[in-house]
C-alpha cells in the first residue's frame, strides 16, 4: 500500500511554518479521534495516519529527510507514533483527556511505562572539526536500568504487585459527557504495579545513576546551535519505559580569521601597494591549507575574490558554499630613506590628486559590483 504524502495528510504547503503544521494536526487529531468516532476504522487510521505526519514534520530532522527522499528517507521504523514525542506538546492536558495511550495501542489499555527525560548536552568543537567532522566521545551522567533488579525496583525473589488503585492500567478512567477522561494513577504514577520489597541497589526506583560514554559522530559543515539527536539515549524510563533521546548541542569556536556566514567564509589579506598595483603571486588560505594565488594587475584595495565552492561544506550534504577573499592595501609605517625616495618619485609622476568624494566604495571606476570577483575552479 502507497503512503499518502504528509504535506497532503495535514492538508498545509510544502513550506508551512512550524506553528501552522501544528494548528493543522491539531485540527485533524480532533476531528477524527476515536472518541468522537467511536467504532469507525476509518477514523482511527486517519487520526493515526495524521499523527504520523505530524511526528516527521514536527521534526526539523525528519521533516528535512522527508523534504529530500520523501518516505523513503525516512527508513523503516523511524516513524513509530507509539513512541514520538511532541504529541504531549501539542495536545497539552488534551492529551490526558483523551487517553491517547489507547489509540495507539490497538485499543488495549496502556500499562504506563512512562518515556525517560530527554537529556541536553553542550558540545564544544574547533572550527576545523566543523568543516571536517569528526567522531568524539562524550561522557554523560544519567538514569540507566538497574542491573540488579532488571528495571523492576523489586528485590530479588520478588515481583512488584499489581496496582490496585487501578487494576494494573497505569490510568483512572471517568466518563464526563463526551469523553473519555483518563488520568495517570497516583499511587502507581502510572506504571501499573506497586514495588512492595524494593531492590536495594535502586531502591526500587529501577533505575540508577550512572556515567556513560557516547561517541558521537559530528557531520562536516555543522554550526553554532545546531543540535544532534542521539535516540534513545536519554534518560531511562521510570519502571522500565522507554529511554528519552540526548540532544547535543554545538558550539563552534572561532577561527583566526575565517568568518562563517550561512556555508561562505570570508577573510581578508593585508598587501602591499606594488603588488596591487603590478599583480604578483601570493597565497591565500583555504580550508585545505595555503594556495598560490594570482593578484591581476591594477587591482583596487576592497576587491573580493570569490573562489567558488571552497567554503564550509553543506551540513545536509549537498555541495560547499563559497570562499570570499578580501584583499586591501597595507601602508607601511616605516619607512627607509631610499624607500621614502623612490615613493616620492612614484607620487611625483602620477596625476595630481583632486579632491572628489565619491560614494562609499566607488573609489575606483568601475562600482561596487564589480568588485567580486568569481573564480572557478
Ligand atoms: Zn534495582
Ligand atoms: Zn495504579
Amino acid at each position: 500500500m502507497s503512503k499518502r504524502d504528509y504535506y497532503e495528510v495535514l492538508g498545509v504547503a510544502r513550506d508551512a511554518a512550524d506553528a501552522e503544521i501544528k494548528s493543522a494536526y491539531r485540527k485533524q487529531a480532533l476531528k477524527h479521534h476515536p472518541d468522537r468516532n467511536p467504532g469507525s476504522k476509518e477514523a482511527e487510521e486517519k487520526f493515526k495516519e495524521a499523527a504520523e505526519a505530524y511526528a516527521v514534520l514536527a521534526d526539523e530532522d525528519k521533516r528535512r529527510l522527508y523534504d529530500r527522499f520523501g518516505h523513503a528517507g525516512l527508513g523503516s521504523g523511524a516513524v513509530d507514533p507509539n513512541v514520538f514525542t511532541g504529541f504531549e506538546d501539542i495536545l497539552g492536558g488534551l492529551g490526558d483527556i483523551f487517553g491517547f495511550g489507547d489509540v495507539f495501542s490497538g485499543g488495549r489499555q496502556r500499562r504506563g511505562p512512562q518515556r525517560g527525560a530527554d537529556l541536553r548536552y553542550d558540545l564544544e568543537i574547533s572550527f576545523e572539526e566543523s568543516a571536517a567532522g569528526a567522531e568524539t566521545s562524550i561522557q554523560i551522567p544519567r538514569q540507566e536500568p538497574c542491573e540488579i533488579c532488571e528495571g523492576t525496583g523489586a528485590a530479588s525473589g520478588s515481583k512488584p504487585s499489581t496496582c490496585t488503585q487501578c487494576q494494573g492500567r497505569g490510568q483512572l478512567r471517568y466518563q464526563q459527557g463526551f469523553f473519555t477522561v483518563a488520568r495517570t494513577c497516583g499511587q502507581c504514577r502510572g506504571s501499573g504495579s506497586v514495588v512492595s520489597n524494593p531492590c536495594t541497589a535502586c531502591r526500587g526506583a529501577g533505575r540508577v545513576q550512572k556515567e556513560r560514554k557516547l561517541t558521537v559522530r559530528i557531520p562536516a559543515g555543522i554550526a553554532t546551535g545546531q543540535r544532534l539527536r542521539l535516540s534513545r539515549e536519554g534518560e531511562a524510563g521510570p519502571g522500565g519505559g522507554p529511554a528519552g533521546d540526548l540532544y547535543v548541542v554545538i558550539h563552534v569556536q572561532d577561527h583566526p580569521f575565517f568568518q562563517r556566514e550561512g556555508n561562505d567564509l570570508f577573510c581578508e589579506i593585508p598587501l602591499n601597494y606594488p603588488t596591487l598595483a603590478l599583480g604578483g603571486e601570493i597565497r591565500i588560505p583555504t580550508l585545505e591549507g595555503d594556495e598560490p594565488f594570482t593578484v591581476p594587475e591594477g587591482t583596487q584595495s576592497g576587491t573580493t575574490f570569490n573562489l567558488r565552492g571552497r567554503g564550509m561544506p553543506d551540513v545536509s550534504g549537498r555541495g560547499r558554499g563559497n570562499l570570499m577573499v578580501s584583499v586591501k592595501v597595507s601602508t607601511p609605517k616605516k619607512l627607509t630613506k631610499d624607500q621614502k625616495k623612490l615613493l616620492q618619485q612614484l607620487g611625483a609622476s602620477l596625476p595630481k590628486e583632486k579632491f572628489e568624494p565619491t560614494p562609499v566604495g566607488e573609489q575606483d571606476d568601475k562600482g561596487l559590483f564589480d568588485r567580486v570577483k568569481d573564480i572557478f575552479g
